[in-house]
């Protein structure tokens, strides 16, 4: 999704203003020292569009005083995010601080609106004027209290925001790959390694339109779209290293993909970071490929200890294809491609509502659920309602155990196969 962040000093409405964008009606958080809120991300829609507001308010000023530190911020969000917001409170006019900012988003590259808070009424509007001197154009006043105005600045985020075309359709182009992990895990490396075997970064497939961050790559004859690429290119590491912009700029990646590949560095133990990243893959239910790199460096003895920890800390995703390469030597990287292929066919698989009910005619004669209650559910019927990823309803006379779900989970997989990708199974009981 397309995300704007909102920035400026503490007390200009910030959170107030968050949360007239969410629409919501309840108690405004309020800037207050020492307040770290632990959600900063939030999504949102508006005249039918969705996207992700930031409130990037919460943060304690640190020993370099305030006014670098909602620079920083300021910094951290323009390398970040679509289009920004700077909230200045019109009714005390622009001050030090909210030029300092001013100062470090007329260099941004993204669209930055001049949201001029606190005007609460047609009389007030006067006091917005003066934010004409901070050099970001216009000031559009609103009263993030009241709402006043909040819907046409809404209207103006939407205006300057990119339209993100979400996931291509199964034939329509080509397929597209979120390449994510933890820094220093080779990401570049492979990137450099895939692109360079055979540079064919053609920018106009039929019925693709390629964001500039993203890079069209031939393997084997087929033309793969890996998505937001900009990072791993240009290595910007400087304000965006922060790890909280990382993992929404992953998460973003994930939302434009269809199919996750997550590399791992086998020389190393795994770590909480790696988890994090499996973590935003698995919410987003896109169909994975874990790859474990630098298997250059991997001894026999590492080896041991990396299928423990495998055992230990992957066994969510067991379903996940796994293969093992070196991006520096080339090992291995031809393997790439299959488990991409057999990952995105099980994610776009559709099994048969009859087919669908016979197999689970069979399996519940054999393996009833669990009596609950007194009552013995019964599973009256089940069809897929979705794909990418395969999402599967059963329609029940009672609940059914987490474990008796698993149960069907695994032994799904093991009839109609879904390598690679995640399986959803919803329980609607009926009374
Ligand atoms: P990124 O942060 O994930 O993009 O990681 P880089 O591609 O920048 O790689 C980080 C470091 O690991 C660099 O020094 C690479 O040369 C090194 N590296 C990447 N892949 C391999 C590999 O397969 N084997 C070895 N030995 N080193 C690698």
């Amino acid at each position: 999704l397309p995300s704007v962040a909102i920035v400026g000093r503490p007390n200009v409405g910030k959170s107030t203003l968050v949360n007239r964008f969410l629409g919501r009606r309840e108690a405004v958080v309020e800037d207050l020292p020492g307040v770290t809120r632990d959600r900063v991300s939030y999504s949102a829609s508006w005249s039918g569009r969705s996207f992700l507001v930031v409130d990037t308010g919460g943060w304690e000023p640190d020993a370099r005083g305030l006014q670098q530190a909602v620079a920083d911020q300021a910094e951290r969000a323009m390398a970040a995010v679509d289009a920004i917001v700077l909230v200045v409170d019109a009714t005390v006019g622009p001050t030090a601080t909210d030029e300092a900012v001013a100062r470090v988003l007329r260099r941004a590259k993204v669209p930055v609106l001049l949201a001029a808070n606190k005007v609460d009424s047609e009389r007030a509007e006067a006091d917005a004027a003066a934010l004409w001197s901070l050099g970001l154009g216009e000031p559009h006043p609103v009263s993030a209290a009241h709402g006043r105005g909040a819907g046409d600045l809404l209207d103006e985020v939407l205006k300057v925001l990119p339209e993100r075309t979400g996931v291509a359709a199964p034939s329509g182009g080509p397929r597209r790959v979120a390449l994510v992990g933890k820094p220093n895990v080779g990401k570049s490396s492979l990137l450099n390694k895939l692109a360079g075997h055979e540079r064919s970064v053609v920018d106009n497939v039929a019925g693709t339109t390629v964001d500039p961050v993203d890079e069209l790559i031939e393997l084997d004859g087929q033309t793969w779209l890996f998505v937001d690429t900009a990072g791993l290119r240009r290595k910007v590491r400087t304000a965006s290293g922060h790890e909280y912009y990382a993992s929404l700029r992953t998460r973003s990646a994930l939302e434009a993909a269809e199919v996750a590949i997550l590399l791992i560095d086998a020389s190393e133990p795994l770590t909480e970071q790696d988890l994090r990243v499996l973590g935003l893959i698995v919410e987003t239910g896109r169909a994975l490929v874990i790859v474990f790199n630098k298997w250059d460096l991997v001894d026999e003895e590492r080896r041991l200890t990396l299928d423990r920890e495998i055992d230990r800390e992957l066994s969510r995703v067991p379903w996940a294809s796994r293969v093992n390469i070196s991006a520096m030597t080339g090992r291995a990287v031809g393997k790439l491609v299959p488990a991409l292929d057999e990952a995105l066919a099980s994610w776009d698989k559709r099994i048969g509502t009859g087919q669908l009910n016979n197999w689970i005619k069979d399996i519940v004669a054999a393996n009833p659920p669990p009596v609950r209650g007194g009552r013995q559910p019964r599973i009256m019927f089940a069809t897929q309602a979705a794909t990418r990823p395969p999402t599967f309803v059963l329609f029940t006379t009672g609940f059914l155990e987490a474990g008796y779900r698993r149960f069907l989970e695994r032994r799904l997989r093991e009839e109609f196969g879904f390598h690679g990708s995640p399986v959803r199974i919803n329980v609607r009981v009926r009374d």
